[in-house]
């Protein structure tokens, strides 16, 4: 392990610009369950049952009252931890642009990066489905659900449910920043939700080192990943951010 974080610590120094692929995992010592894999999510919950936009568009009341309400309090109490931390670190440092997160609880911005882009969208606002009024979701009442829109129209929030597409904009910079970085780091991801899991191979393809930070090993383990760092994001980070440090000084 400690050979690996001294090769990571050296691909970062090195690299002209770096960007950070997250996902689930490095959310989950926030107290956040992650989607798959042991006490995920989907094992309770059916996500082409509640998390697909058809679904909510026949009945937001029950996606709201099965799916979304628990996800809001579990969101509202989390706060950010060492993983998300360390990467504000990073980029401090000047060693990480920009990150591409799959995740919705917008702890990377509570830490403190600056370039984050919200793949899946955020839960911090939602739209009306009939005059897209965008609202900030501290703002909505939930007594009564569905939330509605002064105009009377259904509000959902701005994340991306299954059956729906990455934002164009989002889906055009990840992309652009993949195929130009030379070190890209991919933090608690199953790699398995495309587009996401794509970004990874385009950074391959165009020459980037593929450093991957996972207790478990993913699609990516051995066939894409340069440097795979396996452990919880937080451990793994707070090491790689003083080896990066160390490193600098040298
Ligand atoms: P995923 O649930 O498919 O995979 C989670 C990954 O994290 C697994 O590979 C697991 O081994 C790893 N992991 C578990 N604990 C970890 C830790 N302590 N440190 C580092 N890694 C750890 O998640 P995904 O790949 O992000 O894709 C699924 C979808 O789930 C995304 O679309 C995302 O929008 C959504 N999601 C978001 C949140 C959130 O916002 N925090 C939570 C659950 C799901
Ligand atoms: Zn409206």
């Amino acid at each position: 392990m400690n050979m690996q974080i001294q090769q990571a610590a050296m691909a970062l120094k090195v690299a002209r610009s770096t960007i950070a692929l997250t996902g689930a995992g490095i959310s989950v010592e926030s107290g956040i369950p992650p989607f798959r894999g042991r006490g995920g999510l989907w094992e309770k919950i059916d996500p082409m049952k509640y998390a697909h936009i058809d679904a909510y568009e026949r009945n937001p009341a029950e996606v709201w009252e099965v799916l979304f309400l628990g996800l809001i309090d579990v969101l509202g109490k989390a706060k950010s931890n060492d993983g998300h931390r360390g990467l504000v670190r990073l980029e401090s440092m000047g060693r990480l642009q920009t990150i591409v997160t799959q995740n919705i609880d917008g702890l990377h911005q509570q830490a403190g990066s600056k370039d984050v882009i919200e793949f899946h969208g955020t839960f911090a606002s939602m739209s009306c489905m009939t005059c897209g009024q965008a609202t900030d979701s501290h703002q909505v009442s939930l007594e009564v659900l569905p939330p509605r829109c002064a105009c009377g129209g259904v509000l959902r929030p701005d994340v991306v449910m299954f059956g729906e597409i990455i934002p164009l904009d989002h889906l055009q910079r990840a992309q652009m920043l993949a195929s130009t970085c030379d070190a890209m780091l991919v933090v608690g991801t199953s790699a398995t939700v495309e587009p996401a899991a794509y970004l990874p191979v385009i950074a391959k393809r165009s020459g980037a080192t593929i450093i991957e930070i996972n207790p478990e090993p993913t699609p990516l383990t051995d066939r894409i990943s340069d440097i795979t760092l396996l452990g919880e994001a937080g451990r793994v980070l707070r090491a790689l951010v003083d080896a990066v440090k160390h490193i600098l000084r040298d």
